[in-house]
């Protein structure tokens, strides 16, 4: 089979990979239908994520179809999955207390181990989860970053006009956008790129658009960042309403704030980071089982695995949102 290969940061290259031809008892293998670009994938490619170990095989979004089950597996061959691509031992502490997503032993897909953009790749059943027959694989392969959002989402209070702004509009902040305003509430889309803006204040009617320079301050009951800058870090402060929350999604490597600010405003700070498997991902799959959920801004364009070139490059411009590989005519 092939597959994208990272000999080291900025080299790439599709080549003839190792197919598993043995499945352990609790394995199953995944042909792939598409694969998405993330921004840690971008991160990997530039050499610019610490614990990225080369060479290796990136990517770690996918929704396919298992064509192979191991003896004790719980699936049966022809379903459509998608797959915690943050894997978890179950037994160190913070797994034990729910939560996952910050598990000891956790190892990352496309950044530590072997990752995904592959015609198949095998996997241990209990990172797979199965997926509606009603619900596209266009859609469904959204579920892993979406699961960023709504894991974020659960730590704060966004109902019926609630203000919410949020800062950054690359995949994760449009999902931010859509899933605000599909909870009802006031949205405020702020990104230093026209052109994103307009994309926003165009596919997603009634969200408000501005600026960095542009945006009122003590004005928004909600603050989320996803730009991942120091400035957009320091600007959540200065925008959010007394008694506002903030969730930072981004990992803006530092930031100064005003303690006495937080203090004076009562304003809430929380912290998100991915999701937990399986439940976060559950919760993704009904959002995006409803035709009404709006995610049409958020992917920018398919690529057949043969143009990964081009696939990459875009990714890499920061111009677009999210990629697709179609890895179906591999
Ligand atoms: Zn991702
Ligand atoms: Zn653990």
């Amino acid at each position: 089979m092939i597959g994208l290969y990272l000999k080291k940061p900025g080299e790439l290259e599709l080549r003839e990979l190792p197919t598993v031809t043995s499945l352990r008892d609790h394995e199953v293998k995944i042909k792939l239908i598409y694969g998405g670009i993330c921004g840690s994938d971008v991160g990997v490619y530039k050499g610019k994520l610490g614990h990225a170990k080369y060479p290796l095989v990136p990517g770690h979004e996918l929704v396919g179809e298992i064509i192979e089950v191991g003896g004790n597996a719980p699936f049966n061959v022809g379903t459509r999955v998608v797959v915690t691509p943050n894997t978890f031992c179950g037994e160190c502490e913070n797994c034990l207390t729910g939560r996952r997503n910050i598990c000891k032993n956790k190892e990352s897909l496309g950044v530590n181990i072997t990752g995904v953009f592959s015609e198949e790749i095998t996997i241990s059943s209990k990172f797979v989860l199965p997926i509606p027959e009603e619900l596209p694989s266009e859609r469904a392969v959204l579920i892993e970053p979406f699961a960023v959002i709504v894991h974020a989402f659960q730590k704060i209070n966004v109902s019926k006009d609630t203000s919410v702004a949020v800062i950054g509009c690359g995949t994760e902040g449009m999902l931010s956008i859509a899933l605000a305003q599909y909870l009802g509430a006031q949205v405020t889309a702020i990104d230093i790129n026209e052109k994103k803006l307009e994309k926003v204040g165009k596919e997603f009617v009634g969200v408000k658009t501005a600026l960095p320079e542009d945006v009122p301050e003590a004005a928004f009951n909600i603050v989320i960042e996803a730009a991942g800058v120091r400035s957009s870090a320091e600007q959540t402060i200065k925008i959010a309403k007394p008694g506002g929350s903030i969730v930072y999604i981004g990992l803006a490597p530092e930031a100064t704030f005003s303690v006495m600010q937080i203090v004076r405003n009562e304003i809430t700070l929380k912290g998100s980071i991915i999701y937990n498997f399986p439940d976060d991902f559950e919760k993704c799959v009904e959002y995006l089982s409803d035709e009404a959920f709006n995610i049409k801004p958020v992917v920018s364009n398919v690529f057949a695995l043969q143009d990964y070139e081009k696939a990459y490059s875009d990714a890499l411009s920061g111009q677009y949102g999210k990629i697709l590989i179609d890895f179906r005519e591999a």
